[in-house]
């Protein structure tokens, strides 16, 4: 200690011999001081709350109160200054009541001596330091503390930790009122672990994670508690408190209720699950829908057909043909449908044959060239030299894509020229070769910021397009699709008022000739009369039914009818004479597969099981197909049938006759 400071002293003392012996004393000790002498009580609670003393020595008998007492207001006053008691001689018991008080030392007033004073104020002083550092630290304790509790209760979750005894070293409010709620117990700080209330099977496990947190070990994991009937997750963390030497001393545990969260997630997951579902249920909808409404259009465009070879002149033939043009519309949007639910439902599949490239662009004139003149468009198609005459492929699908564009350009053209032009890219493949077809037209065009929208499904560049031109804006959709799921690709170049040109390019194989001739020359062979094949339709349909009576007719063929399944193999059990059945799929009693597995049974009492069945279906579906096939079907037609294509498929099986 610098004894070179000054320090205030404060004496309380009303007996002057005593003042003056003290002072005597005290100047003799060498000390610089600044003494300040208080006679009585009020005095001395005055002074000391004005001015802070380093040491008061202070007399035990005093005027009207004794030193016990005004020991205890001064430090009432917060006043935690030094005090050093004067006693009379052998008044130890007075001595020992005043420190037990707080005075820090005593002396006899009969040994007030220089070197006394000087020990009583150097000791004194130091006890004060000491004191003021633990003040500090105290406070220092407090404020980190404060802080720390901010943070503590600046989060919802649970914190607290634990000691190896389990007893709770501290926590925040959250796991108070969590406690509180889950287990009724009032916690507090030091409270053991087992004085919460509870439930054994959640005691047990969060006293077996502290445990395995108190072997060393970090984890986290989600507990599921149930409150008030409801499931509640709670994510906790598990940390082991090391001290310096590495020793772990107790858990911190965080947890945080994940509830939400995990609703949240189940949420997220039904809201998938449901949209699935829905668009399944969109799907299915509409591949059911258009399947219905092939089977009426069935009736109308056979009958039209039908008609139409009558002979009809003026208004009435004008009316047929007007029939017969809005039910081929109406069936290519059936079709777009269907082609559409099968593209979501990733149902379609593609062929893989032989075909005459140029015959088919050929087609694809004749097909358009009385609309582009109708219209006074130039129509041109084209196809260089260089391009194989036989490409392997999809020739049906190849089809779809150029008639939906060049049906585009001419609908979009109003003068001018539509043009198809047909190029190769070598592909990267030797057996293979990328076709690149340029639809090129002179019409409106496509605005920029809607080139790209023009290929979603049901999108459309001008709203008043469907007013104006007709269409479902599912056209693109399916052409993007049938070109990317061949592994090839479209692209759109316009510009409004002067024209478009899509490009579509799709890898094929080169193809080989022999194949396609053969198949021809199996056709030509077979195109017999079919008045010597005896037919059973199995068809529910009266509508269907009378169609195809009217076709066979023209045929010479007077076709027999059965109304469904069961109808159909009482007449096969009776009559073994016919040819051929055509099986509709889908009937009452006993359907197509039904009967079918009937006729072809072992011990079946129909007379020919092994008779040529060709089902008729309003569903194109691949996977149909195959069904027929397995289910003893010897081939599938697809409703509305077209006249020839089944024609041919009859011809087909004739020479199965001779099996009988
Ligand atoms: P749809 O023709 O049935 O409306 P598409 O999917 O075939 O449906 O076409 C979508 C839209 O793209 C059309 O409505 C039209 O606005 C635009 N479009 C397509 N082809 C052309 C074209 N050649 N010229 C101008 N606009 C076109």
């Amino acid at each position: 200690m610098d004894s070179q400071a000054s320090f205030k002293l404060l004496l309380i003392d009303d007996d002057e011999v005593d003042i003056m012996q003290f002072e005597r004393a005290l100047k003799k000790t060498g000390l610089i001081y600044n003494l300040h002498v208080c006679k009585n009580a009020q005095e001395t609670l005055e002074v000391i709350s004005k001015e802070v003393f380093d040491c008061i020595f202070l007399d035990y008998q005093l005027p009207g109160i004794d030193g016990l007492q005004l020991l205890k207001k001064i430090r009432d006053k917060d006043v935690l200054t030094p005090v050093a008691v004067l006693t009379s001689q052998g008044d130890e018991k007075v001595a020992v009541k005043m420190i037990k008080s707080g005075a820090f030392d005593y002396f006899a007033k009969s040994d007030i001596t220089p070197d006394s004073i000087q020990k009583v104020v150097i000791s004194g002083i130091r006890l004060w330091e000491v004191e003021n550092q633990r003040k500090r630290a105290e406070e220092e304790i407090n404020v980190n503390n404060y802080k720390l509790n901010a943070i503590l209760e600046s989060t919802t979750s649970i914190i607290y930790a634990v000691d190896k005894q389990l007893n709770l070293l501290s926590f925040n409010s959250t796991f108070k009122n969590s406690i509180q709620s889950r287990t009724n117990t009032d916690v507090k700080e030091g409270m053991n672990f087992a004085m919460i209330n509870f439930k054994n099977s959640e005691r047990e496990n969060i006293v077996s994670s502290i445990d395995r947190s108190l072997q060393g070990e970090q984890f986290t994991q989600v507990e599921e508690f149930e409150v008030g009937g409801n499931a509640v997750y709670i994510e906790t963390t598990y940390n082991p408190i090391y001290v310096a030497n590495n020793e772990i001393t107790g858990v911190a545990v965080y947890s945080q209720d994940i509830t939400e969260k995990k609703k949240f997630e189940h949420d997220l997951l039904q809201a998938r699950n449901d949209a699935i579902a829905a668009a399944k249920a969109k799907s299915d909808f509409l591949s059911n829908m258009s399947h219905e409404i092939r089977t009426p259009m069935n009736a109308i465009l056979g009958l039209t057909e039908l008609l139409l070879e009558e002979n009809f002149t003026g208004g009435n033939l004008e009316n047929l043909k007007s029939i017969k043009y809005s039910a081929d519309n109406l069936l290519v949007i059936i079709n777009d449908i269907l082609d559409f639910s099968k593209i979501e439902a990733g149902k379609i599949t593609f062929e893989n044959i032989n075909f005459d490239l140029r015959l088919r662009m050929a087609e694809l004139k004749k097909t358009f060239d009385y609309r582009a003149k109708e219209k006074g468009l130039e129509f041109t198609v084209t196809v260089p030299e260089n391009i194989p005459h036989y490409i392997k492929g999809d020739p049906y699908r190849l089809n779809q894509i150029l008639f939906n564009l060049v049906g585009n350009a001419i609908k979009f053209t109003s003068k001018g020229f539509v043009e198809v032009k047909t190029s190769i890219n070598e592909s990267e493949e030797s057996d293979k070769i990328n076709l690149v077809f340029d639809i090129v037209d002179s019409g409106i065009g496509v605005p920029e910021h809607k080139q790209n929208k023009i290929f979603e499904s049901f999108t459309q560049a001008y709203t008043d397009t469907t007013r104006k031109f007709g269409g479902t804006g599912l056209g693109l959709a399916i052409t993007k699709n049938l070109t990317a799921l061949q592994g090839g690709y479209i692209n759109i170049k316009s510009k409004v008022g002067s024209g478009t040109t899509f490009t579509v390019e799709i890898p094929f194989e080169v193809g080989n000739a022999d194949a396609i001739e053969k198949q021809d020359k199996t056709e030509k062979d077979l195109i017999l009369d079919l008045s010597e094949i005896k037919i059973l339709l199995v068809e529910d349909n009266l509508m269907n039914q009378f169609v195809a009576k009217q076709f066979f007719k023209k045929w010479n063929n007077e076709i027999s009818i059965a109304n469904n399944g069961l109808e159909a193999i009482e007449i096969l059990a009776k009559d073994g004479s016919f040819d051929l059945v055509l099986m509709d799929l889908q009937m009452p009693e006993l359907s197509g597969f039904e009967a079918t597995e009937v006729i072809r049974a072992e011990h079946t009492k129909v007379k020919n099981r092994n008779i040529p069945i060709i089902a008729l279906s309003a569903d194109a579906f691949q996977e149909t197909r195959r069904k027929v096939l397995e289910a003893g079907m010897n081939d599938f037609v697809t409703k509305p049938f077209k006249p020839e294509e089944l024609y041919h498929k009859i011809v087909k099986y004739k020479p199965l006759r001779g099996n009988k």
